[in-house]
């Protein structure tokens, strides 16, 4: 395969559709659809507002870009909805209104790939079409980032899994119509191999949301989207298993890898916006008899951020490319999304930082989109594990292609080279 940094010039026509319809149709919505669910709940008004927006997207053979044909998708692999969702992500309704949006999008390959029939029919089609919400619930209140201390178990009685325990952080919990939980449902092995994957529908009895979490300070605290749950002794039926039992962290992995590089590549699209806001206040402010743009200063913010974003996109849409190279999240592919998502908070709060820091007062002020975007950082820093676990990962997997020096001194140790070096071509300083 040869290396190209050019776009299909068929698919860039989508693009530069998808550009406009995002910054005219879908933009606004952020300004009018205020409440943390807004994007993913299909009983809001603001799912009232995307029908015709969604429909539009059917239409150009755009939605839900991330699956395959067979499940409805345009299957363009993730490459192209890299570059896709590098325009979504300027707004919080970019994936809901082209259908790939997180959770619902990994929940959907989770069930296409585990789910009954019988499961298929009732949840899939609805949610590909945007229809219904899902959620997935693995993370506890002691645990999170170590899935060792998870204590949410589920037994098996008769013909049902009895669950007892609890979930944090399940997000669309209160209007999703299933949630996919995971479980020990073995303790005496490591959890990488008791852990299972149960499918529990909404209103299951022994399942309680006992408050909702909010990212950030909420008018009703209780009332975000981000639920508490309490299983008490909450049956579902055997079949509801989705893989076999043991296989938590294989379903798991369907979806958290790409969930992971699509979060970055929303992230371009929040950089690119930043930068976009932050070149336009440093054409139109004057300070001292000049504009923002004509003093260093400001030009290194621009320069510094320009230079970031390209590195890191680029560095998102390889990782794209080795996903659709290798068809499979094998370890050289894990290492790059690793890596892209531990860069995440880092960058945005560089490229944020300065577009807020340039346009002063107003920067900071509820006035510009900045603000969400600053608050927003800390998630990402967090969301499908905090950026120490991915580190660890990209140092592990770089070390394994090394090995320990084989004497005292490291194998690049000067003088040693030097001999051997000098053997080579030492006679030609002779002949001087
Ligand atoms: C907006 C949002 C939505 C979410 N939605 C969901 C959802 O739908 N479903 C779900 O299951 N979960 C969800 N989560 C939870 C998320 O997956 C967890 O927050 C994440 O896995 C980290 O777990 P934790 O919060 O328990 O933090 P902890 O595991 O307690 O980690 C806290 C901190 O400890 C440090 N740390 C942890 N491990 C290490 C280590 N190995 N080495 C060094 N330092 C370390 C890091 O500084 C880390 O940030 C969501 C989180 C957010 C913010």
């Amino acid at each position: 395969m040869s290396w190209s940094f050019e776009t299909d010039p068929e698919f860039q026509c989508q693009l530069d559709w998808i550009a406009e319809f995002t910054r005219d149709e879908i933009e606004p919505m952020d300004l009018v659809f205020r409440e943390p669910g807004d994007p993913w709940d299909p009983n809001s008004q603001a799912a009232k507002a995307m029908e015709p927006l969604r429909a539009a997207v059917r239409e150009r053979g755009l939605w839900a870009c991330h699956l395959g044909p067979e499940l409805g998708g345009g299957g363009y692999g993730q490459v192209n909805l890299g570059l896709m969702n590098e325009i979504l992500g300027r707004s919080r309704f970019g994936p809901s209104v082209f259908g790939c949006q997180a959770p619902d999008s990994g929940n959907a390959e989770i069930l296409a790939h585990f789910g009954t029939d019988a499961q298929k029919e009732k949840y899939l089609q609805p949610l590909l079409d945007g229809k219904i919400a899902s959620c997935y619930s693995m993370t506890e209140p002691q645990a999170g980032s170590d899935p060792g201390e998870f204590g949410c178990m589920a037994e098996q009685e008769d013909e049902q899994w009895v669950i007892n325990g609890e979930k944090w952080f399940a997000s669309h919990a209160r209007f999703a119509e299933f949630l996919i939980v995971m479980v020990v449902t073995d303790k005496s092995v490591p959890i990488h191999q008791g852990a299972s994957m149960l499918l529990v529908e909404k209103n299951t009895p022994g399942m309680e949301i006992i408050r909702n979490s909010a990212v950030g300070p909420h008018a009703e605290q209780g009332d975000g989207v981000h639920a508490y749950i309490k299983f008490e002794n909450c049956r579902v039926p055997l079949e509801n298993m989705l893989g076999e039992p043991g296989e938590g962290f294989i379903v798991a992995q369907t979806r958290l890898g790409g969930g992971r590089v699509h979060h970055a590549m929303r992230t371009v699209g929040v950089l690119n916006k930043a930068l976009d806001m932050m070149c336009e206040r440093a054409l139109s402010r004057v300070t001292k008899g000049e504009v923002l743009a004509d003093k260093q200063f400001t030009q290194e913010k621009i320069a510094d951020s320009y230079t970031q974003i390209l590195q890191y996109r680029l560095h998102v849409l390889y990782t794209a490319w080795l996903i659709d190279k290798h068809k499979e999240y094998n370890r050289e592919v894990r290492k790059e999304i690793a890596a892209i998502k531990a860069a995440t908070p880092g960058i945005l709060k560089d490229v944020v930082y300065r577009a807020m820091h340039l346009h002063g007062s107003l920067g900071m002020s509820d006035e510009t989109p900045l603000v969400t975007m600053w608050a927003n950082i800390p998630e990402l820093g967090v969301v499908d594990g905090p950026s120490e676990v991915h580190k660890i990962t990209v140092a592990k997997t770089v070390l394994r292609d090394y090995e320990a020096a084989p004497g005292l001194f490291p194998t690049y140790h000067t003088p040693t080279q030097r001999e051997a070096a000098l053997k080579k071509y030492g006679h030609f300083l002779k002949e001087s």
